[in-house]
């Protein structure tokens, strides 16, 4: 049975600095994923805070809200049968040094923090992240 799903992606500011962007889209491309919407834009860090909720009692909080604030982002609705779970293993595990070959935390990621991308990683939340950059 199809599954066609939209998720959201970021390209975070270590690649938009890094002018990645261009090979981090081709390499979605080249999996099947279509790029139904996208915008570059910054941030500012109160929505930076809004957008990582889910991690505010974490202790990497608000250096990953200074982060995401910090410079151009790229964001982007992805489309493709499984897409949440495809982009999520086509970013590859958080911590680049984990990420297995081929992936784009792989390929890009610096650190665990400046990993180079964002993905939804649950249907609701595939949705809730959409609407958050995309709905107006
Ligand atoms: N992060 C961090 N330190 C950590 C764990 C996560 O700086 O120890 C950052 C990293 O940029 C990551 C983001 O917080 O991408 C969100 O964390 P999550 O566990 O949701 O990882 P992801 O879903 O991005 O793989
Ligand atoms: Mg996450």
């Amino acid at each position: 049975m199809s599954n066609k799903e939209q998720t959201l992606s970021i390209i975070k500011p270590d690649a938009v600095e890094r002018n990645l962007d261009n090979e981090i889209k081709e390499m979605f491309r080249n999996k099947g994923f279509e790029i139904v919407n996208e915008k570059k834009i910054q941030i500012e860090k109160s929505e930076a805070e809004k957008f990582y909720k889910v991690h505010e009692t974490k202790p990497f909080y608000n250096d990953l809200c200074t982060y995401l604030s910090s410079g151009p982002i790229i964001v982007m609705i992805l489309e493709k049968e499984d897409a949440i779970l495809a982009n999520r293993e086509l970013m590859g595990s958080t911590n680049p040094k984990d990420a297995k070959e081929g992936t784009i935390r792989e390929k890009y990621g610096i650190s665990i923090d400046k990993n180079s991308v964002h993905g939804s990683d649950s249907v609701e939340n595939a949705k809730i992240e959409i609407d958050f950059f995309f709905k107006d």
